[in-house]
């Protein structure tokens, strides 16, 4: 017998008909003996339509009220949640953030999980009942209702499993489980047994959006067994895990991450003295502008050129500070290209293998992709590349390492 946190995101609960399949599920682990806590999240596109409501008002509508708002989603399924659970002979009970007591800090709409008192929920385990918590929200010591970011019911759940040490934490959702990079880019993806936490928090900053990545980033710091798999079809899914927690040898690389929507500028011809990479990069933090990939290098007449990546969105609002810096700096020029993406390999077996990057670059080269920037962490290598290359160089790194679906095992 095991203690199980389920969540089940929006998709899963999306409609009347889902909730009771959601509840054919929960009882069906009832039957064999398990205790389950769920934690939902609002029907699907609730949650936008709450906002756009808020926003037909203001457009910067007060933060406390947004949270009394859009709190409201989690609420309307766990109710029904529990009524078709109740409908089967299951007897079960449902608790807004607030009513657990899923004590948080003040900041309004992302807000952070302190403490979870789980003491109702331990005794109605005891009596034998499930119990399904709004995931998404909790409440201030002065008791606001407070909203942990969207897609903040992931957190819920993992924050629940840790505070009840559960045996695991399963995340339902529309896809089952989390694969070697994306499917719809390389059809022959291959859904991953298992990876670390280490990995999917690399896998998931780069754009692979099945998890929240303040989840993840909880599951690991307290070792909370994550699984994520469908609400739709059978399945092991995917084990989120600690490293060596594996009878399996590993391979080097577990997964090809990508984004597209980046952006690269270089101020040419900056004088090299101290300072200037803070000259450069300072105002643009101003302009709340984020970066992501930096690379300095100087050239033999003393000056150097600086070179980072941006969110494409945030492209032309970088360039105009740079035009301004780089007056100041008396540097050469400022360049860029909004046609970027970059590419990264993650895979904890790194750290014991050489020449993985060296692979890398030969698989690109083959394909005649110019590397235009290389950044490197413990476990992950990341190329930023003209993106009109991107599909064809991920396909070519998922072959090169081997990670390809083995078709000639039939299914
Ligand atoms: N309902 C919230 C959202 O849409 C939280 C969640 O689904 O995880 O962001
Ligand atoms: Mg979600």
């Amino acid at each position: 017998m095991a203690l199980f946190v389920q969540k089940y995101g929006g998709t899963s609960v999306g409609t009347v008909d889902r909730i009771e399949a959601v509840a054919d599920k929960v009882r069906g682990f009832k039957q064999q003996g398990h205790d389950v806590v769920v934690a939902v999240s609002a029907m699907s596109g609730e949650t936008n339509r709450l906002i756009s409501l808020a926003k037909d008002i203001q457009s910067k509508p007060n933060a406390r009220e947004m949270d009394v708002l859009v709190s409201t989603g989690e609420q309307v399924t766990i109710a029904l949640l529990c009524m078709a659970l109740e409908k089967r002979g299951v007897s079960a009970r449902s608790y807004t953030g607030s009513q657990v007591k899923i004590l948080t800090d003040s900041s309004h709409t992302k807000a952070r999980i302190q403490d979870i008192e789980v003491s109702s929920i331990k005794s109605d385990l005891e009596a034998g009942r499930v119990v399904v918590v709004a995931g998404f929200q909790g409440v201030d010591l002065d008791g606001n209702i407070t909203t942990l970011g969207r897609g903040g019911s992931d957190t819920t759940g993992v924050a629940l499993a840790a505070a009840l040490k559960a045996d695991e934490c399963q995340i339902y959702t529309d896809v089952d489980g989390v694969y070697t990079t994306d499917p719809r880019v390389v059809s022959s993806a291959k859904r991953l047994e298992q990876i670390t936490f280490e990995e999917m928090l690399e896998m998931a900053s780069l754009g692979s959006k099945v998890l929240q990545i303040r989840a993840v980033e909880f599951a690991g710091k307290y070792k909370v067994p994550l699984r994520v798999l469908s609400s739709f079809e059978e399945g092991p899914g995917t084990l989120i895990t600690v490293e060596g927690d594996s009878t399996v040898e590993k391979p080097v690389i577990s997964g090809i991450a990508f984004n597209r929507d980046e952006a690269k500028l270089t101020v040419m011809g900056v004088p090299d003295v101290p300072g200037v990479a803070s000259k450069i990069l300072g105002p643009i933090s101003q302009a709340n502008i984020e970066v992501d990939v930096i690379v300095q290098n100087v050239a033999a007449d003393n000056t150097t050129d600086f070179t980072f990546t941006v969110h494409r969105n945030d492209y032309d609002a970088a360039e105009a500070v740079l035009e301004k810096v780089s007056a100041e700096l008396g540097a050469r020029e400022v360049v860029g290209d909004n046609q970027i993406a970059k590419v990264s390999i993650v895979g904890v077996g790194m750290r014991s293998h050489a020449g993985v990057a060296s692979k890398m670059f030969d698989a690109l080269a083959a394909e005649n992709i110019n590397i235009q920037m290389i950044s490197t962490s413990e476990i992950k290598v990341s190329v930023v590349i003209a993106e009109k290359y991107l599909e064809l160089a991920v396909r070519s790194l998922h072959t090169a390492f081997d990670m390809d679906v083995d078709d000639s095992v039939s299914e």
